[in-house]
This record gives C-alpha cells, sequence and structure tokens, in this order.
C-alpha cells in the first residue's frame, strides 16, 4: 500500500503521528515529513487509521 500526503495542507496538528510515528513522522516544528510512504506489509490498518485520523483529510490511500 502507498498513500500520499498534501504536505503543504497539514496544520501540524499530529492526529497520524499520535495514531502512528514511524508511518507518520513529524519534522521539528511538528507538521508532518513526507508527502509519500510505502507502507510496510501488516501496517495497513494502520494507515488507513491514520488517514481517518486527519481532520484536514490530506491523507490518501493511493494503492491497496
Ligand atoms: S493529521 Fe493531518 S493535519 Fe494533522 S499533522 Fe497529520 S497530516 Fe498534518
Amino acid at each position: 500500500m502507498k498513500i500520499r500526503i498534501e504536505k503543504a495542507a497539514c496544520v501540524g496538528n499530529a492526529r497520524c503521528a499520535h495514531v502512528s510515528e514511524a508511518l507518520f513522522p513529524l519534522n521539528d516544528d511538528g507538521y508532518i515529513a513526507v508527502d509519500h510512504v510505502d507502507v510496510p506489509e501488516g501496517q495497513e490498518q494502520l494507515a488507513k487509521r491514520g488517514a481517518r485520523a486527519c481532520p484536514e483529510r490530506i491523507i490518501f490511500i493511493e494503492e491497496e
């Protein structure tokens, strides 16, 4: 699974990182640090939860 994040629209509330700091790393200012993530096998549900947790709705599942 791959996810895409519209990084420029991040408001830095860390809801995604609260679900998984490994999948959704934040930069020093508390904003999402990556715009693409290759989700390791077995972490798909966590990735989906992270996407749903983002109130800005800027985390998208690209490929199942
Ligand atoms: S949940 Fe969304 S808005 Fe909040 S830090 Fe993560 S990507 Fe940014």
